[in-house]
């Protein structure tokens, strides 16, 4: 697949024919230095941006070109994101926060509550229901993140830099947690600059100036 932005008058090359292929259940790392290409890379995967030319199948299905709806819909159903700082709404309870994507899903009010109370039960945060995200530590507040993301019951997680924000305790939290979400058998797709993070993997892709520069496999 390619990919180029265009500033001005200048066409940037983002992704240069890249190649590759995700297994169900596979746990990838995605490395690279800054400016390498891994968050395009990761969001044309999480259907949150289009390649220009190329193609990406999801289960065979092709995607490049697909409509609007059609991507909101797998985006909705088939994927959860997790991102650097955590992207949760500050002002309202943790709870509250892993019940959003059932909203968009139409799921009424107390099935909503029971959904997310038993999520937020599977990160380990039962007792911080109530907590508004800024009454969190960040492993914490990534943890509801990872409930959010989950909630929906997607078969894919895509996380960008998901312990970029958190000390080593925390990020060993978070990491243990997709560690056991990957044995449940739940596809994750990360970017990572920490090589500790990446080999938690079972593989690692480089990237380097937009290209595949190479793979290897991890654990
Ligand atoms: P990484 O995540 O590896 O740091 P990115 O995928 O964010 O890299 O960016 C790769 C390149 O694409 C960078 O040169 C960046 O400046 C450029 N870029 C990313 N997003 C845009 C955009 N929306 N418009 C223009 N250029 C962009
Ligand atoms: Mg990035």
């Amino acid at each position: 697949m390619n990919k180029s932005y265009t500033l001005g008058e200048r066409k940037i090359k983002v992704l240069q024919g890249i190649s590759l292929s995700v297994k169900p259940g596979e746990f990838v790392a995605i490395m690279g230095p800054s400016g390498s290409g891994k968050s395009t890379l990761l969001n044309i995967i999480g259907c949150l941006d289009e390649l220009d030319s190329g193609s990406y199948q999801l289960d065979g299905m092709e995607l490049a070109g697909a409509s609007e709806p059609q991507l909101a819909r797998i985006r909705n159903e088939r994927l959860g994101f997790i991102f650097q700082l955590f992207n949760l709404v500050p002002r309202i309870p943790a709870i509250r926060n892993v019940e959003l994507p059932l909203i968009y899903a139409g799921i009424d009010a107390r099935r909503r509550a029971e959904m997310a109370g038993q999520m937020l039960e599977r990160v380990g945060l039962s007792d911080r229901a109530q907590h508004s995200p800024s009454r969190l530590s960040g492993g914490q507040q990534q943890r509801v993140a990872i409930a959010r993301a989950l909630v929906n019951g997607p078969d894919i997680l895509i996380a960008d830099e998901p312990t970029g924000s958190l000390d080593s305790a925390a990020s060993a939290g978070v990491m243990e947690l997709f560690l056991s979400l990957n044995r449940q058998g739940i596809t994750i797709v990360m970017v990572t600059h920490e090589q500790e993070v990446a080999s938690l993997a079972s593989r690692i892709v480089r990237l380097r100036d937009g290209r595949l520069e190479r793979e290897e496999l991890a654990r």
